[in-house]
């Protein structure tokens, strides 16, 4: 763990973090018990006040010289991240440098953070609405993108002057905890930014804490409902970045090839394991033959292998059990009248027995009752349905209870501008890749949670706004000439 700028933890209560490439460990980590927790919080509260009175220009810049030393251990961090996730390098690569990118625009804003004023509210009196920090925020990540979710939450939170307790996924410690004392290194100060490893009972400890006044959380939107129940004693804040299942929409006139090559970057990227992707294809009945012929040639190619070998695109899944999972909800697919395109197994070659690899998969029109249809699915399995209209299509897009992402393709700009309208996700892509921006607001409704990452809107979310009221004399009257 890493508490108030230092290195601490048990040397006998430890857990072992395993590569999902080979199943053998690769390190261990002690785990948080509840007195380690009230020490990480105890060093973030300890250093608030400096914090949130250091200058604000001067916070951003400390943000982004670690920003730069995290940079400077790209390589290294790449190889850590890929060894515990099992992503490839080149995806591991990719990520550390969202990491940055995500700290250096924070960084930037540093000098962007300000409140407003509300004049003439009352004779001689004007209003302040001045924006605080909140305190001690707690972050409470997933494993399919540790860095990346961690920089959503701890750049702004810091920025606008908040101290962090974070708390990465049991399986993926190793590269937060590296990518904490790289930032110290860099200069943002002790117990600025803490990190604490464990599992649910960590969490929920550092939800209950007294002294923590936000939890921002990643994760499923069981566990989700969960944290916001625990944070509801003490009415804390909480933001909730939670499952999806975002639909993908291809209309008849749509550019069907740009359109596969999406959806398979989009489904395949980080083996499938991304909260944002494209899981579920409604394609007009008319172009979809043509769609299916161009994603499975795309499909076809994609190497699955080790995930440091060169020319890998899909490493292992992160665990055993998501595997079992994916393909209990493939057999359920198929049972239900789905129609088996590509893949559907474990690869066959000795050389991955000993990891959770699966094959790129694309089913054609399980059922519209189906787990692949209804469930989210976190793997490379992409099914495929034929829709008779437009309506259709968002009827069946819309009948998720998430809403994260959504896409639609097509040259009609009535018919984007109505899809935009009316698909209930936080994001919708008309027309390219389903990629998230720095300067765009990204967060769910529905059973995808609430809250805003990324924008302006992050800075918002991590202060508070208060009222100040200012009653003045009234204007002497200029003196006479
Ligand atoms: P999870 O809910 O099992 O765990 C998430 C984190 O919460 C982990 O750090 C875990 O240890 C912790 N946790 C578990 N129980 C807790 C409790 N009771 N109190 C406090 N903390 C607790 O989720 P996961 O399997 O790690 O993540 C995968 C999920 O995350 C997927 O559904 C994916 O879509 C979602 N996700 C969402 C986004 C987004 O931005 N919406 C981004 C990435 C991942």
């Amino acid at each position: 763990m890493f508490i108030a700028g230092e290195f601490t933890g048990s040397e006998r209560q430890r857990t072992t973090v395993t590569s999902p490439a080979a199943g053998e460990p690769v390190d261990t980590v002690p785990e948080a018990t509840v007195a380690d927790v009230d020490a990480a919080v105890d060093a973030a509260g300890g250093a608030f006040d400096a914090w949130r009175n250091t200058r604000a220009s001067r916070r951003g810049e400390l943000l982004h010289r670690g920003a730069r030393r995290v940079l400077a251990h790209r390589e290294e961090l790449a190889r850590l991240l890929t060894a515990e996730h099992g992503k490839t390098l080149r995806e591991a690569g990719l990520e550390i440098h969202r990491f940055v990118t995500t700290l250096e625009h924070y960084a930037g804003l540093a000098r962007e953070l300000r409140g407003s004023h509300v004049p003439g509210l009352d004779h001689n009196t004007y209003g302040l609405i001045v924006r605080r920090p909140l305190g001690v925020v707690a972050a409470i990540v997933a494993w399919n993108f540790p860095t990346l979710l961690l920089a959503n939450k701890v750049a702004p939170a810091i920025v606008a002057g908040n101290t962090v307790v974070a708390k990465p996924a049991p399986t993926t410690p190793l590269t937060t905890l590296r990518i904490a004392e790289l930032l110290h290194e860099g200069g943002v100060p002790a117990g600025v930014l803490n990190v604490v490893c464990g599992g649910a009972e960590v969490g929920e400890a550092l939800v209950r804490h007294p002294a923590v006044r936000k939890v921002a959380f990643t994760g499923t939107t069981a566990t989700g409902e969960r944290v916001a129940a625990a944070a509801a004693a003490g009415a804390k804040r909480v933001a909730l970045e939670l499952s999806g299942s975002d639909p993908f929409i291809v209309c008849e006139d749509a550019d069907l090839d740009a359109a596969a090559s999406a959806a398979s970057v989009g489904r395949f990227f980080n083996a499938g394991q991304s909260c944002l992707a494209v899981k579920r294809v409604y394609c007009a009945e008319e172009a979809l033959d043509t769609f299916l012929q161009r994603l499975l040639d795309r499909v076809r190619k994609l190497t699955v292998g080790p995930p440091t070998m060169g020319g890998t695109v899909l490493g292992p899944l992160h665990t055993e059990a998501l595997r079992d999972r994916l393909e209990r909800q493939l057999a359920d697919g198929l049972e239900s009248g789905g129609e088996l395109l590509v893949g559907g197994e474990r690869p066959q070659h000795a050389e991955l027995a000993g990891g959770w690899y699966f094959d790129a998969t694309v089913v054609s029109r399980p059922a519209h009752d189906s787990r692949l249809a209804t469930e989210e699915v976190l793997g490379p399995v992409l099914p495929v349905w034929a829709v008779a209209s437009l309506d259709e299509a968002m009827a069946r897009a819309n009948a998720s209870p998430f809403g994260l992402g959504s896409s639609i393709w097509t040259r009609d700009l009535d018919a984007a501008t109505y899809a935009a309208g009316r698909l209930e996700a936080g994001y919708t892509w008309i027309n390219c890749p389903p990629r998230l921006y720095e300067q765009l607001p990204f967060g769910g409704i529905g059973a995808s949670g609430f809250g805003k990452e990324h924008g302006h809107e992050a800075l918002d979310q991590y202060t508070d706004s208060k009222s100040v009221v200012v009653r003045h004399r009234p204007p002497r009257a200029a003196p006479a000439s």
